[in-house]
């Protein structure tokens, strides 16, 4: 068997393959494993620099019984502790999560009901808020919440999401953790005593009714089956060739869901100048998605550290940046909220999901027209022997570390009943 990618959905493939005694070969195109979960350690800072958080740690989350598995501590963060600042740095908590959430709520009950007239054809989010009620976007609190929890959370950014669909995504229950010590743990486990050939770009993969054989590096490798979790961003790219094509199918799906553009921005200070108790900081920044949301490294850790972000357009302006211009261009925004103690950071290291060839966005969401059908389209086998797992072909869980993980193990499950067949 040949598991293409040893990020979490084909390490979960590979290691129920080979539990279940077959022999699993698995090609990572870069020289580590674990794909949009990694901790970047180079700083003395553990940097998760994809995945962060086990969303809804309970309820039978997998992500929690590997957590527990391989020994990770966890710390469960809480949502409520969060102070809001306006754009002139006034305290503003209240009255977002007053008046703020109220209107933003309203605002998604009007598009849920426009939205649930099979009649009316999807558009997107944007303009079916602005259907809604056209001052809305202009409303700075709208405007914070919208990007602080939807466009991060959904990965899309209000012009390209679905206004039917996009949050229909199920959740596990429980308040989120994240880990103090890096969520590598989690794929570094998943790893052990599997073959992986790190460094072994695939360019090619040819499928028949009998085999499927892989070209990387001018070496081929011929297999029973194959497990594709390129990204969706890869496979958009067509970097690699499939014969035969892709159906027509799939090939429309992967059109209609979209990839989140999300970047992360490590603020690393010589000492911190923000309450410390507190474990998010949110902005009203004139530019929405940029800078409109902080992780207060200080809850969890001894480490000076904020965590920013760009999300959508902002997302992209953030990974164009040098690091320079990145504290030149956060500095003002920490100032305006915390005052003249602000310091300017030492470090802003930019996660760059999007330039990244082996990745090519950061989650996947559903753009306008883009239904459950879609993702179950991304996930259906090609031929016989082909199959695909990763973040993207989950139904109900996409865009997380666990909807990867499940996909894994539905394909490994597919391949050991067909087998066996
Ligand atoms: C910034 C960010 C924040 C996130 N936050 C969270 C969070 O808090 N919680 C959460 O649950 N999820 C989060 N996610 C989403 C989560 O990380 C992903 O859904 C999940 O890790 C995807 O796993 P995967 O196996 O599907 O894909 P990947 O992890 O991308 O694995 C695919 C693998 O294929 C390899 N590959 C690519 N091209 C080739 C090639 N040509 N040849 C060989 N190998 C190749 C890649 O290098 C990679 O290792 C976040 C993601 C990002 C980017």
């Amino acid at each position: 068997m040949i598991v293409i990618g040893a990020g979490i959905a084909g390490l979960a493939a590979a290691r129920a393959l080979r539990q279940a005694g077959l022999v699993v070969t698995v090609l990572e195109a870069r020289q580590r494993i674990g794909g949009r979960v990694w901790t970047d350690v180079n700083d003395g800072v553990p940097m998760d620099v994809g995945a962060g958080w086990i969303h809804g740690p309970d309820g039978g989350n997998p992500i929690t019984a590997l957590a527990r598995q391989a020994g990770a501590a966890t710390y469960m963060t809480n949502d409520d502790s969060v102070m809001v600042f306006d754009a002139q740095g006034v305290d503003v908590t209240d009255r977002q999560f007053s008046e703020g959430s109220k209107r933003v709520a309203a605002l998604r009950r009007a598009v849920e009901s426009a939205m649930d007239d099979d009649a009316v054809s999807d558009t997107s989010l944007a303009a079916a808020i602005r259907a809604a009620d056209d001052t809305a976007l202009a409303d700075p609190y709208v405007r914070y919440e919208l990007t602080s929890n939807l466009e991060f959370d959904t990965g899309g950014w209000l012009e390209a999401l679905s206004a039917r669909n996009h949050f229909n995504d199920d959740k596990y229950p429980g308040k989120d953790v994240l880990f103090p010590g890096g969520y590598a743990a989690i794929p570094k486990l998943l790893a052990a005593g599997i073959d992986i050939k790190l460094g072994s770009v695939v360019s090619a993969i040819r499928h028949t009714d009998s085999y499927v054989t892989v070209e990387s590096g001018g070496v081929s490798y011929t297999a029973d089956y194959a497990v594709v979790t390129l990204p969706l961003g890869v496979l958009k790219q067509k970097s690699v060739v499939f014969s035969p094509d892709l159906s027509a199918g799939k090939q429309a799906s992967m059109g209609r869901i979209g990839i989140g553009r999300i970047n992360k921005v490590f603020l690393l200070f010589d000492k911190a100048f923000w309450p410390i108790k507190t474990q998010y900081f949110g902005f009203h920044s004139p530019l929405r998605g940029r800078y409109a949301y902080f992780v207060n490294y200080r809850t969890f850790s001894d480490i000076n550290c904020l965590v920013t972000f760009g999300f959508g357009e902002q997302g992209e302006a953030v990974e164009a940046m040098t690091e320079a211009q990145l504290i030149a261009d956060v500095s003002p925004a920490l100032k305006t909220m915390f005052g003249a103690a602000a310091l300017a950071p030492r470090r802003a290291i930019a996660t760059r999901w999007n330039s990244d060839p082996f990745a090519r966005g950061a989650y996947t969401f559903a753009g306008v027209g883009a239904t459950e059908r879609d993702h179950l389209s991304l996930a259906a086998p090609e031929g016989k022997r082909l199959l695909f797992a990763g973040e993207h072909t989950h139904e109900i869980y996409r865009a997380t570390v666990h909807g990867a993980y499940l996909s894994g193990l539905r394909e490994a499950k597919r391949i050991l009943a067909a087998a066996s067949a």
